[in-house]
């Protein structure tokens, strides 16, 4: 039985990270094995025929006020500046998301926008970030009126769509995470760095991997008899790994209808939401974020859904006391086996946007691979799988 010095499980950017430190920092050899046909994991990105850009898995902004991961992911790419603007379709018009000085005015009479704002100035900073839940606690009753009014149309039946669940049993820390801004900023973040790169995710990921100690095997999915490695790291399903033996972590899916058209642009910004009407939460128009000249277009519809694994993807982890539990059991489990790593979105069983994801596991390289490679180097002995 061949067994290799490192087995990474999943080419996305947790997998592509920790493989590329131990490639270049640690000088050892690592076979990195995805079950897809491609790279890069969720932040897929391709370029059809026509040259038009598109993600399969839906639209992903990189956006972080953390140095480290700006500097550490621009070894591989030069970035296109990208400040993502959302509107929302509410009552027949286009309103920014989040929330701000404009939606107030293209949403309620001029008399009353210009009351709501002159209270909320008083009430807050200019430039301020706010939380729907801030303002629902205000005794006023137009700064009630507007949180009610953003709650009932912007949050409540998008949520519903979402999550396939009554907004009420939501936890009640997502309200929050809804922000209104005391402005006219129109950026849906307000993180110091915001970008996509230059040639999209896929080709920076390429680059991460492009190393003499790294072997890359697509198309192949996880199998614990032939895959034996001193060290294993594994970016999959942490209930998967272990068969569900103690149960299935439950996530919401999505469903995208992709369809091109033949004229120059659908919408003026990238992502419209449509958190009343239809069945789906929004639609994403992909040229926009490149910047990308073309008389032709896709758009892709997104649908939230089930999940059911092997019939579509695990998207969003729901986090709840329940699924906590359960995920405890597996990780108890996990502890007790040497040199395995459940590392990602999908083994940490918790959403991480894309810079919280390669923060984790650079932090893991430093914490576990690390530990683990002075513990041999001190002969404390390291036990194979
Ligand atoms: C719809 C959506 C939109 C998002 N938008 C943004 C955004 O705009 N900005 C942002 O910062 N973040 C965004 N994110 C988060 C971002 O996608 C994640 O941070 C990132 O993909 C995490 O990378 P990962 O490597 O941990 O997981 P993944 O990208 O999921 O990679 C895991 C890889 O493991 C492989 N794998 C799994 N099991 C096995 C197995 N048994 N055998 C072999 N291979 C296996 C999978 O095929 C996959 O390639 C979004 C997430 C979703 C769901």
């Amino acid at each position: 039985m061949n067994i290799s010095k490192n087995i990474i499980v999943g080419a996305g950017l947790t997998g592509t990270t920790l493989a590329y430190k131990i490639a270049t920092e640690l000088d050892e050899k690592v076979l990195v094995i995805d079950k897809r046909p491609h790279i890069a994991g969720n932040c897929y990105d391709e370029f059809d025929s026509e040259g038009l850009y598109l993600k399969k898995y839906g639209p992903h902004i990189f956006h972080t006020n953390d140095k480290k991961v700006w500097d550490f992911l621009s070894q591989f790419t030069n970035w296109h500046p990208f400040f993502l603007k959302t509107e929302a379709f509410i009552d027949g018009n286009l309103v920014n998301i989040p929330f701000n000085f404009d939606s107030i005015e293209k949403c309620f009479p001029k008399t009353l926008a210009t009351r709501l704002e002159e209270k909320l100035l008083e009430k807050y900073e200019y430039n301020s970030r706010i939380s729907i839940s801030q303002l629902l606690e205000q005794d006023d009753k137009d700064l009630k009126f507007l949180a009610n009014y953003i709650y009932e149309n912007v949050f409540k039946n998008y949520t519903e769509k979402q999550w396939g669940i009554k907004a009420e049993k939501v936890d009640k820390s997502v309200l929050t995470r809804v922000p209104i801004l005391i402005s006219r900023d129109k950026r849906y973040f307000q993180d110091r760095y915001q970008a996509i790169p230059q040639y999209g995710y896929t080709a920076m990921i390429e680059k991460m991997l492009d190393h003499p100690n790294i072997e890359l095997i697509l198309n192949t999915k996880f199998d614990k008899k032939t895959h034996k490695a001193e060290r294993l790291i594994f970016t999959g399903c942490i209930d998967e790994f272990f068969d569900y033996k103690y149960g299935k972590l439950p996530y919401r899916s999505l469903a995208f209808k992709f369809q091109k058209f033949d004229k120059e642009f659908c919408k003026d910004t990238s992502i419209v939401n449509y958190p009343n009407e239809y069945d789906f939460t929004r639609i994403t128009e992909f040229k926009h974020f490149l910047d990308l000249k073309s008389e032709k277009t896709i758009i892709a519809t997104e649908y939230p859904q089930h999940y059911e694994p092997g019939k579509n993807e695990p998207y969003y982890p729901i986090a709840n006391k329940e699924n906590h539990d359960l995920l405890a059991k597996y990780q108890t489990e996990a502890k007790n086996i040497d040199g395995l790593i459940i590392a990602g979105r999908l083994g940490e069983y918790k959403y991480y946007n894309i810079d919280a994801a390669v923060a984790r596991a650079l932090e893991l390289f430093d914490k576990e691979v690390l530990n683990e490679f002075f513990k041999e180097k001190n002969n404390f002995g390291y036990s194979c799988r």
